[in-house]
């Protein structure tokens, strides 16, 4: 059998990313984003091989460009394209794994939309289009809350009144599941150790930032909750925060909800602290230069996540290796290197010269002899959206 090819689709508000994965590449054949639909200022940009193209679309829909992406994935898979898979925000409880997409599937994503407003909806114009035009292509959805569904009660549930989850569904789902499985999968087969017989603590620091408790396989906490706004400071959301802040803001400014909503989750993190941005490469640069908020800004990040990391712990019976992994955690060794700062009694030494070498791709052990393991793992929510796609086509 030749190696198959998946079209991995991520489908939100008014974007589109999209990769093709075939499972013999490491590199993905073709890759692209279309933005700002809807808009007069819509574009779609792709990379074929070495070759960037882009197409201005003003005013197209998600399912006109989508039929324009699907022609250029079935192109690049040589006319072989076996399967799409779509990647979900909100799962709810309704989806512990990865599933085909039916009319079932369809329901438990719009019956959760209430969780992920500006989400699910989205993704569901996604994949009713792409079933539209490709009616004979298997479809999967995977979610990334569905890794977390294995939380016990103790991690998921909040001390509020009962009837808030059992007739609201208030409580920590977490996100960034496609990720931390992932990582730590790759972590498990990198140092040799059965996954089943593993622990691990996952922080995945990208734009958006999250750390995880992964125990044979499991996720067994995390620090994302009812919505990804919760736990560490991130590139523009708060995470933590008092939750009377919002009575506060309300009641002594007379903020809106809205408007408090829009700066925790786009005026805060590291672009508020900083009042200078919200990207790691540019606050470690102004910090360096003795800007004292991008100073502020570093400081808080590494603190934070040592803490919510030193926090996981608790769900591990051993602990096999902490994992690096998202945009900061894969690049960042600063990053790295003050966050364990934070951690000394859990004995973590960085090796610097293995902890300078693991950033664009490179990953790897970076600890000192003597030390727990730490690792640097890329990671890889399109591959890992393939071979779930892959693994439902083959069951
Ligand atoms: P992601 O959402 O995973 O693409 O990660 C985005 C974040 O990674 C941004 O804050 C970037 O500034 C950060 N990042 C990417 N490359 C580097 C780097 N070399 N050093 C520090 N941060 C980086």
């Amino acid at each position: 059998m030749s190696a198959r090819n998946i079209l991995v689709i991520n489908c939100g508000s008014s974007s589109i990313k999209f990769a093709l994965v075939n499972e013999a590449q490491t590199t993905f054949p073709l890759q692209g984003l279309a933005e700002r639909l809807g808009s007069p200022e819509a574009v779609l940009h792709w990379q074929f091989g070495d070759t960037k193209e882009s197409l201005s679309l003003p005013g197209t829909s998600h399912q006109s460009v989508l039929s324009k992406i699907l022609p250029l994935a079935q192109e690049a898979a040589g006319g072989h394209l076996d399967g799409i898979g779509h990647r979900v925000v909100h799962g709810g409880e309704h989806f512990t794994a990865s599933h085909l997409v039916d009319a079932d599937v369809l329901a438990g994503i719009r019956a959760n939309a209430h969780l992920a407003p500006l989400h699910n909806p989205a993704h569901l114009v996604g994949i009713e289009a792409a079933m539209e035009l490709f009616p004979s292509l298997p479809q999967v959805s995977v979610f990334d809350t569905a890794f977390h569904q294995s939380m016990p009660p103790h991690a998921y549930r909040y001390a509020v009144p009962e009837f808030l989850y059992t007739e609201h569904g208030v409580r920590r789902y977490g996100f960034h599941g496609t990720s931390h499985r992932y990582v730590s999968k790759r972590a498990a087969e990198m140092v040799g150790v059965p996954v089943e017989n593993s622990s691990w603590l996952s922080a995945h620091l990208g734009n958006g930032c999250s750390t995880c408790a992964i125990v044979n396989g499991e996720s067994r906490d995390t620090s994302m909750g009812l919505t990804p706004l919760e736990g560490l400071a991130m590139g523009t959301r708060s995470g933590d925060v008092d939750p009377n802040l919002h009575s506060h803001l309300a009641r002594t400014l007379g903020w809106s909800i809205e408007q408090i909503d829009r700066t925790l989750n786009h005026d805060s993190g590291l672009k508020g602290l900083s009042g200078l941005s919200n990207d790691m490469r540019t606050l470690y640069e102004a910090h360096m230069a003795g800007h004292p908020g991008a100073t502020l800004a570093f400081e808080v990040f590494c603190y934070r996540l040592a803490k919510s990391l030193a926090g996981m712990a608790c769900a591990l019976p051993k602990l096999d290796g902490l994992i690096f992994t998202g945009g900061i955690g894969e690049n960042s060794a600063a990053v790295r290197e003050r966050t364990l700062e934070h951690m000394k009694l859990f004995g973590f030494q960085l090796d610097a010269e293995a902890n300078a070498r693991c950033t664009r791709g490179v990953g790897g052990e970076i600890q000192a002899a003597g030390s727990p393991r730490i690792l640097v793992v890329p990671t890889n929510e399109e591959r890992q959206i393939a071979l779930d796609t892959l693994a439902l086509l083959d069951a």
